[in-house]
């Protein structure tokens, strides 16, 4: 029997512009009538943004509450009157507004009684329901069978505000009831992305960026024994790149990837792939593309499959995160005293700190980790407040004009020589390394150097492993 396919396509806010832009999803949609759809929609550009300013002035009752309503229901109701063709049009204007009228509900509760776990998300979610309502009626009427279908009712999570995490087999069962039976009507499903609802009916959100997560976590409940699926996410980039071309010129575009490097460089900010999208993919071995809405060229995409095209370079990729700064705790009474790396970590989970690098000699006398400059404050403070770190037999050093690289390849693995020609070429491009860590899956290396070297440091490396020519054609 031929597997049947389904492919489900992500449109990210920079999709959802003007008439133009609409026409182009129209038109990549006929390129794929063969197979089964379903598209998930981001909220308008800037619209979550907005949102969470807004949620955030409303419980210091510092902005004026009716005008920046209006502001948000003027830019999705000049959207649908400029894209939806006459007929539908009213249909959705009316749904904009019972949207909106629900969002104000919420927003006045924000008013009254604060902030209160999950009033964020469920103002937040707001931007994903109305840009659906207006991407559903306008394919709609351009002759596409569809149906709008809120994520609520199908993607189940976990109830952590803000960064719930899927449950995929109540997820998987809801999409089999629901999402399923449109397709064999022919229908194509228009979902809302970003989020979803834990067990109590909370309205959760599955991170920023996270309509991919949606995209994958439907594609992994739509897969199986006789229906093959791909995922499309529509983005303004051709897809990932082997440098930020900010630093370095020639980084160009990386054709394959496997899923364990592309979720390296997603966790390590590479800030174009939602951080735990690969993983739903990866389990059903379901390939991902990365394609640019701004330039259709079909040969010009990011594949994210299993597949490790072993080339002769062992480094794919470098990723930088620019601004991070280092802190250091150090002290004899550290040495041989276990329990210090865990009271340390669980002091920084408790105070929201992310921690995004560690490293530690076995001299024992040291640990030194990296945080994001945001968290630097916070971390800080948290040390000197504790009972045991705060005391006078532990040093605590902050650096904060550091930046961190971690290049990226599943080639390392295995083969020697790769940290040797790391520090070589550094070396020779006089750049000095302040601290450096591999992780025994040998798919990265991570290092601290100074935030002046930056430029300097990625330069080398992508000279050194060879990813200037390495573009397949
Ligand atoms: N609109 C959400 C955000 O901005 C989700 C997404 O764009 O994927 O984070
Ligand atoms: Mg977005």
């Amino acid at each position: 029997m031929r597997l049947g396919y389904r492919i489900v396509m992500k449109f990210g806010g920079s999709c959802l512009r003007d008439l133009e832009s609409f026409h182009r999803i129209s038109d990549i949609l006929k390129n794929y009538s063969k197979s089964e759809l379903v598209i998930v929609s981001s909220a308008l550009y800037g619209i979550t943004n907005s949102l969470i300013d807004l949620s955030k002035n409303t419980e210091k009752h510092s902005v004026d509450l009716e005008k920046e309503l209006e502001s948000i229901s003027n830019k999705h109701v000049s959207l649908a009157v400029e894209v939806i063709k006459n007929d539908l049009k009213e249909g959705a204007l009316a749904e904009i507004e019972r949207d909106m009228s629900e969002l104000k509900v919420a927003l006045n509760d924000v008013w009254d009684y604060g902030l209160k776990p999950h009033r964020l998300d469920l103002v937040s979610s707001f931007g994903e329901r109305l840009s659906t309502i207006i991407l559903q009626r306008y394919l709609e009427a351009e002759g596409y069978r569809t149906v709008y279908v809120n994520s609520y009712d199908i993607i189940y999570t976990t109830s952590e505000p803000q960064n719930a995490l899927p449950i995929l087999d109540k997820t998987e069962q809801r999409v089999k009831e629901l999402v399923i039976p449109l397709l064999s009507e022919g229908k194509i499903p228009v979902v809302t992305g970003f989020f979803g609802r834990d067990f109590k009916g909370n309205v959760t959100l599955l991170g920023r960026g996270g309509s991919d997560f949606t995209a994958t976590i439907l594609a992994y409940s739509l897969k199986n024994e006789n229906n093959d699926v791909k995922v499309i996410l529509w983005k303004d980039v051709d897809g990932l790149l082997t440098a930020n071309p900010k630093l370095e010129p020639s980084a160009h575009l990386i054709r394959d990837i496997s899923y364990s490097e592309a979720k390296e460089l997603a966790f390590f900010g590479a800030k174009l792939l939602h951080p735990l999208c690969v993983f739903p993919v990866e389990k059903k071995r379901i390939p991902v593309e990365i394609r640019n809405f701004e330039n259709l060229n079909p040969d010009r995409y990011t594949r994210i499959s299993k597949g490790i095209k072993t080339k002769e370079s062992v480094v794919k990729a470098i990723a930088d995160m620019k601004n991070v700064s280092m802190i250091t705790v150090e002290g004899e009474a550290m040495v041989s005293r276990p329990g210090t790396a865990a009271k340390l970590f669980d002091l920084m989970g408790k105070n929201n700190v992310n921690v995004i690098m560690i490293s530690q000699s076995s001299s024992e006398n040291n640990i030194t980790f990296i945080v994001s400059d945001e968290d630097r404050k916070k971390a800080i403070k948290a040390l000197n407040w504790s009972p045991f770190f705060g005391k006078e037999w532990v040093d605590i050093n902050m650096e904060d004009d550091v930046s961190l690289l971690c290049i990226v390849g599943a080639g390392m693995k295995n083969t020697y020589g790769v940290a040797g020609r790391l520090c070589t070429a550094l070396g020779n491009a006089r750049v000095n390394i302040r601290a450096i860590s591999q992780g025994s899956s040998e798919l990265n290396i991570s290092l601290v150097i100074s935030r002046e070297d930056i430029e300097r440091a990625v330069q080398a490396i992508h000279k050194e492993f060879n990813l200037h020519d390495d573009e397949e054609k």
